[in-house]
This record gives structure tokens, sequence and C-alpha cells, in this order.
């Protein structure tokens, strides 16, 4: 067996070792600590447009917290992207509230502003009002911010930004995760910097990072003894979690520079395949980190499925694109607006090996790989249309088992 492509795995700087023995050389191993603080001010410097971020223990905790401090409880409508991770939609449930899911545009893949306005026009006249919108910048692309947050300050719903799969995203130059009320990051394994599992919550509103804090560490009152007036979480990340992401910071911007490598290598090395296509940038003002590099694939002769297969069986891992969350089995009663935009893209797309850490090596295989499958596939129709290539096919077949 060759050896294992993995699609995104953690990727360690130089740096990591030293944040976290200095956690331990002081004992600082709880859910707070000097490198939590740390962490918050490097992504507050990272991010700029003067936001607050609170580090917590996953992208999904951020993203519940988001939806507690704008208010949303049981019997609620959240909108939300369809083409996402089910963590993006998860802690709507969480609140007892109900996901309205909006379909793709095909510029970006993300929510499309058209039938973002058509739902929440629907919704009005049902008398449910949603409570806020959740958009993710999917695979790194950055979403029609402009347009969502026109539509979102007319209807005056709050927006949380998924930015899960962003960090190092920007739109019209200004980082993703920024230009809604709330937007959240993550630092899972397999995301562009990890801190083995984490997330943060970002904010312009101080208030809504400091309630962040407050909710993340079991909501204590200010007394002397444990007086709890709210329900709380546990969700804070640890001092020894954000020792790695402090390290992981310090090489942020060359894990860009890499997943985008990846990207226009990808692009360079396959963009001549009839059938298989790439997202192409929609403009100047979408710079996406390329998390990871995806393809969609349309062949005549092969489908999505054979290069899946193909790449498999070479040990090289790849994976479909998320399957919308308006066909998930647990969220068949859910509203969906939209005309199938999402549904196509999962039915034709691949996520291909994508880490920083890939060798130029790997990255061959993986386009050698690609190449031998839709070129097996192509000539075998060629033999199977004509029939003198047919026989003659099957005679050398024959033949070569024979010898
Ligand atoms: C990874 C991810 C999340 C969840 O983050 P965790 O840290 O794993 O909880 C949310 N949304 C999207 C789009 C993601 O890719």
């Amino acid at each position: 067996m060759k050896e294992k492509i993995w699609l995104s795995s953690p990727h360690m700087g130089e740096k990591e070792m030293k944040y976290v023995q200095e956690a331990f050389a002081t004992n600082w191993i709880a859910p707070l600590g000097p490198h939590v603080n740390g962490l918050e001010e490097d992504l507050e410097a990272y991010l700029g447009n003067n936001v607050h971020v609170a580090a917590l223990s996953s992208g999904t905790a951020a993203l519940h917290l988001a939806l507690i401090i704008l208010g949303v409880k049981a019997g609620d409508e959240v909108i939300c992207q369809s083409l996402t991770f089910s963590a993006s939609a998860n802690p709507i449930v969480y609140q007892g509230a109900s996901p309205v899911f909006i379909d793709s545009e095909e510029a970006t893949w993300n929510m499309s502003p058209e039938y973002l306005e058509i739902a929440i026009r629907d919704r009005i006249q049902n008398g449910k009002k949603p409570k806020a919108i959740i958009v993710v910048h999917l695979y790194g692309m950055p979403a029609q911010m402009d347009e969502i947050m026109r539509i979102a300050r007319r209807y005056e719903i709050p927006v949380i930004e998924d930015a899960a799969e962003a960090l190092g995203s920007t739109y019209k130059g200004r980082a993703v995760g920024t230009f809604g009320d709330l937007g959240i990051l993550s630092f899972n394994g397999n995301k562009i910097i990890t801190t083995s599992g984490g997330g943060a919550l970002i904010s312009a509103n101080e208030e809504y990072i400091d309630q962040a804090r407050f909710l993340a560490t079991q909501a204590r009152d200010h007394a002397p003894h444990y007086q709890h007036s709210q329900i709380g979480y546990n969700y804070r990340m640890s001092n020894v979690c954000a020792g790695i992401g402090r390290g992981q910071m310090e090489v942020l911007p060359q894990r860009v520079n890499q997943r985008r490598f990846n990207f226009d290598f990808y692009k360079q090395a396959l963009g001549d395949i009839n059938g298989v296509q790439f997202i192409t940038d929609p403009g100047p003002d979408f710079y996406s980190n390329h998390w990871l590099t995806t393809i969609l694939v349309d062949g005549d002769d092969y489908s999505v499925i054979d290069i899946q297969d193909a790449l498999n069986e070479d040990n090289i891992d790849c994976r479909p694109l998320w399957k919308p969350m308006h066909l998930q089995p647990v969220f068949k009663n859910c509203l969906y607006f939209g005309n199938g935009v999402s549904e196509t893209l999962f039915d034709k797309g691949l996520c291909l090996p994508s880490g920083s850490n890939l060798t130029q090596s790997e990255l061959n295989r993986v386009v050698t790989r690609i190449r031998e499958v839709v070129n097996m596939k192509k000539s075998f129709k060629n033999i199977a249309n004509n029939p003198i290539s047919c026989v003659t096919f099957a005679l050398v077949t024959a033949l070569a088992m024979f010898l």
C-alpha cells in the first residue's frame, strides 16, 4: 500500500512546543491563562477592524454562544446556508429554534442573496421574522458580504459569519468574520491552523465578547460564593491549547500561501481536462485562503465517483463536498429556499488533498492518478464505441493474460 496522502492534516510550526512548555512550566493548565489572553490578542491584531475575540473550546461552541447572545430561543427561526458542515446548523437546534435553509449561488457556492431575501419576506409574511442569519465562507471562499449585509440591515436581522474554514480570507481587503454582528472561527485539527480542538468568537461589540467569556465559564455572578442567575457553559479554551494556537498564529501567513499554492498547482495541472472545473475567483474583491481545493467533475466518460474511487484505491484521501443540510435526514422537516444549486454542487464536487504540509511529490501523485483515470475511462469508451477496436482490445487483453 502506498503511503497515505491526507485531505488536510495538522501542520505544526516551530514555536508551538515552546508555548506549551511554558504552560507546563508555569502550571497554567487551566481553561484560562496567559496564552488564552495572548491568542485573543494575536487574533485581534490579525483580524483588525477593532474586533474583540473570545477563545473557546470549539467553533461549534462559538456558534452556540453567538445565538444565545442574540437572544435566539425555543420556537424561533434562524436562517442558515444549506451547503455547509452540520456544525453550522446544529447550535440552532440546541436552542430549540428551527433552521431555515438557503441555497447557494454559483459564483461563491455560498448563501444566495436572492433566496435569502425571498426567505426573509416569506417568513415575515408568516409572522416568523428570522432571529439571525448564519452565512458561511465555505472552503475559504468569502460569501457575497455586501449584498448579504445590505439585505440583513434592510430587515434588521443580525448576521453571524461562520468563518470556521476561512481564517486568512478577505473580502474587499477586510478579514471575513468581521463583517457580521458576530463571527466564528474553528481551530479543529483539519483547519488551516489548529489548537488540536478550539474555536473563537469575534465581534466589534465588546459587550458581546464579555458576555461570551461569562457564559463560557459557567455564568458565575460577581459574588463571594458560587452564584448563578443564568445557565452557563464550559466552553473556554484551555491555556495548553491556546499555547499551540499562539505558535500557529506565527505561521498563519505561510499556511495561507501554501494552501493557495496547492490550488494554483492543481488548477494548472488539471485545468485543461475536459469536464474538470475549478471554482474561479468571482473577482478581485474575493481573496480565498483555499482551505480545501475543490473540483467539479462533469465528464462525458467519467464521473466524480470514478475519480474518488481511483484516488482512494491509491490511498489518497478525498471527500465529496458537504451534503446540503436540507437533504440531511435530521433536517428533513426544515424549510428550504432555493433552486438546486447546492444539490448540483454536491453531486459533482470533490475536495482534493489540500494540507499546507503536502510535498510536491504528493501533489504530483494526486494529479497523476486523476489524469490516469480520466485517460483510462476515455480510451475505454473509445474502444467500446468502436467494434473493431473492441475485438482488438479483447484479443490483446486475452493475450496479455495468457502471457
Ligand atoms: C469545522 C467547522 C465548524 C465547527 O468547528 P469545530 O471547531 O469543529 O466545532 C463549523 N462550521 C464549519 C463550516 C466548519 O467547517
